[in-house]
């Protein structure tokens, strides 16, 4: 990981400054995957926990045993994600990028249809990346959105590559990653230029001797970010 916090850099045809920003947990208080996998299909967590841990499953696979044919109907995910709280600044997050002309972007390994739901609940509006969710005979089939099967996170959507191609486009660019899971938002963290990080995620870069930005909200990415614009 390459960290420039401290050069400035002029505005061109490339973006000085692009977020990308994982969602649940980070951009959303509640983890929308773990929360209808502990409600619904708990008893299969464990076991298939166990498997991810020793490296027999990947993280796709994982969330294939646990999320896969879930029997969560539409109407009670409806309610559940009108649950689900934002971070408090969220989207100032999103206005701020607006206003200075920093493209975000959400990547997630959780699902489009949830990210959809969930941002006409919360009248919000960003591009994202994510895992794929449908509804057949009233019970979840899910789908991976961008696995890189070069890459060890074993995500439906993997967050390294999503950041890569976009830096072969716009070489220069600073790249921010924010996150709080080591699962799904480690290879990400790596890949961009500067990490927020929380969570697990924090947790395993200091494990690893690599830099990254301690956050608590997205009030604290901006703070920071307004530093280097
Ligand atoms: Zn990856």
């Amino acid at each position: 990981m390459n960290s420039h916090g401290n050069q400035s850099e002029a505005a061109g045809s490339t973006p000085p400054l692009a977020v990308f920003c994982d969602f649940d947990g980070t951009f959303s208080v509640q983890d929308v995957g773990s929360t209808l996998a502990r409600r619904h299909g708990g008893h299969r967590r464990p076991a298939a926990w166990a498997r991810y841990e020793k490296g027999e499953i990947t993280a796709w696979e994982y969330n294939m045993e646990i999320l896969d044919r879930l029997p969560v109907s539409e109407d009670e995910l409806e309610a559940f994600l009108r649950t689900v709280e934002l971070d408090p600044g969220a989207r100032d997050l999103v206005d701020w990028c607006e206003r200075y002309g920093v493209p975000f972007r959400i990547l997630s390994d959780g699902f489009d249809y949830n990210l959809d739901r969930l941002q006409e609940i919360n009248d919000v509006r960003f591009a994202y990346d994510a895992n794929r969710l449908r509804y057949e005979g009233g019970v979840w089939r899910i789908d991976v959105g961008s696995p890189d099967p070069m890459c060890s996170c074993g995500t439906g959507t993997c967050k390294r590559a999503r950041i890569a191609e976009f830096r072969r486009g716009n070489a220069g660019a600073k790249i921010v990653h924010v996150g709080n899971g080591r699962v799904s938002d480690l290879c990400g963290a790596l890949e961009a230029d500067v990490a927020f990080a929380k969570g697990t995620l924090a947790e395993t870069l200091d494990q690893r001797g690599e830099p990254f930005e301690r956050f608590d909200t997205l009030f604290d990415v901006i703070r920071k970010l307004e530093e280097w614009v």
